[in-house]
């Protein structure tokens, strides 16, 4: 009897908590409806995603008669077969693969179509990308609607095909976990968390007459966002550095010089002495990750890869003698075919713009001669209408790459720089950008030839058939 008692008592215990704790869930959040600012709870940085939700059968995917662009070799396989397991694949191969026993199989019958590594974007923003300046910035917008636009935005991308991307900078960490989760569709994310910016820099987001908070002013929106810091010397970048780390940065993004896109920043100017630079890519260092920074011009560069940075976003107006630098130290270069600013933007700002447009053809040509080790990515921002161009900055690659070579380098030379996390890379499980057994089931199937043409994946509408993320189908239109 007495067994049986507590038995009972254990079990209404158990449910009472059940009951209780989603209610302090639910009640705290209505306290807190802060979805897009990094909320202070239990950061498991290097957790393995949740896969499928818990079927009662393993889940797989059986592509027939598919060609392969595995995302190295510059030419397609023969007519193949893929199995997927779960998120991983399993088996490739030009004979056939019977349907695994005890999975739930879906078969696509691939006809001759081209099967290619999920796209990698390594220079995006999903949450800055969303909204324009002024709506992010004015105080009067809910911090709700931030966090659906963003929502809505990374599901947009993963139907372009992008199955993984480094976000660098902005609000971003609840976003990544609930994709993680499975609870909303977007691709996997590389977080960096707030960019971190001197006081003047380029991360510096406040309007022409707001005051520091340090003289007289008050927290900046930005900040209050989560999308920057303003960290001056040695200790607040060592604080803004450890801050991002602690909610889940795979890697840190910092400012180095001057930006295009602002008012108050122009584009020769260096930022952070060699000093502070080293306090970021210490903080960095020791949580095993890596520094990556914003930078156009030779001496910010210079400064950054002396301060220990391992990868460079931009660099359009590098010498040749600094580009010599990237390749012999083995820093990676992040770059962009970036497009001029519109004829409404401020004169400032197209100036400053158009002279990293016309450095661009430079940049590549000397990453390429030089073997620098180099990714891409797209680097939208504040103006939604133009993130469905996304795909069409891989057609722009056309100009210094095959499509081959360009291809290679949205899927598998970008993966490469997302191993630099390290501990911190959130998803070590497999590997990523390439099609080979025990990969991660991150997979396009495309109409058409981009091997050829790399102007079919511009039309991800049309020409993406079939989506696959993490062995889950987010898109099938042949089957
Ligand atoms: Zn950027």
């Amino acid at each position: 009897m007495q067994v049986r008692y507590r038995v009972i008592v254990g079990v209404l215990i158990a449910a009472l908590m059940t009951i209780v704790a989603p209610l302090g869930c639910t009640a705290n959040q209505s306290q807190n409806p802060a979805p897009t600012t990094a909320a202070p709870v239990a950061v498991r940085p290097a957790a393995t995603p949740t896969t499928s939700p818990s079927p009662t059968l393993p889940t797989g995917i059986l592509f027939q008669n598919v060609r392969i662009f595995n995302g190295k070799d510059p030419q397609l396989s023969a007519a193949s077969n893929v199995l997927v397991v779960q998120n991983k694949i399993k088996t490739i191969s030009t004979a056939a693969i019977p349907a695994p026993a005890g999975t739930t199989l879906t078969q696509i019958q691939g006809n001759g179509r081209v099967l290619i590594p999920g796209l990698i974007d390594n220079h995006v923003h999903i949450t800055l990308s969303s909204m324009s300046q002024p709506e992010l910035m004015n105080p009067k917008t809910p911090l709700e609607t931030i966090s659906a636009n963003a929502t809505k935005e990374a599901e947009a991308m993963l139907l372009r095909g992008f199955t993984t991307v480094r976000d660098l900078g902005g609000p971003i960490f609840d976003l990544k976990k609930a994709i993680d989760q499975g609870k909303t569709p977007g691709p996997r994310v590389y977080p960096s968390g707030a960019m971190i910016s001197q006081t003047s820099g380029h991360g510096d987001s406040r309007s022409e007459t707001e005051r520091s908070r340090r003289f007289f002013g008050e927290v900046s929106r930005g900040e209050q966002l989560g999308s920057n810091f303003i960290a001056d010397g040695r200790d607040e970048v060592l604080t803004a550095t450890r801050e991002n780390l602690r909610f889940g940065a795979s890697q840190i993004k910092v400012m180095a010089g001057g930006g295009a896109a602002t008012m108050y920043d122009p584009l020769d100017v260096s930022q952070y002495t060699l000093d502070e630079l080293k306090a970021a890519v210490e903080a960095a260092a020791d949580w095993n990750t890596y520094v990556t920074v914003h930078a156009y011009t030779s001496r910010a560069v210079r400064r950054a890869i002396e301060a220990g940075v391992k990868c460079i976003e931009h660099g359009q107006l590098l010498d040749e003698a600094t580009m010599k630098l990237l390749a012999e130290k083995g820093v990676w270069l992040s770059l962009q075919a970036l497009d001029p600013a519109p004829p409404t933007a401020d004169p400032f700002v197209r100036q400053k713009k158009q002279t990293v447009v016309d450095g661009t053809d430079n940049a590549f040509k000397w990453a390429k001669q030089y073997n620098v080790k180099l990714a891409w990515g797209t680097d939208f921002l504040f103006a939604p209408a133009n993130n469905k161009n996304q795909n069409k900055d891989i057609v722009k690659l056309a100009k210094w790459l095959t499509p081959a070579a360009a291809l290679k380098l949205v899927t598998y030379d970008n993966a490469q720089l997302l191993t630099l996390s390290g501990p911190r890379n959130p998803y070590q499980d497999g590997k990523l950008g390439i099609i080979e057994p025990g990969a991660y089931a991150d997979l396009l199937l495309v109409e058409g030839e981009p091997l050829k043409d790399l102007a079919v994946m511009a039309d991800y509408d049309q020409n993406f058939k079939v989506i696959v993320k993490d062995g889950k189908i987010y898109k099938n239109t042949v089957s």
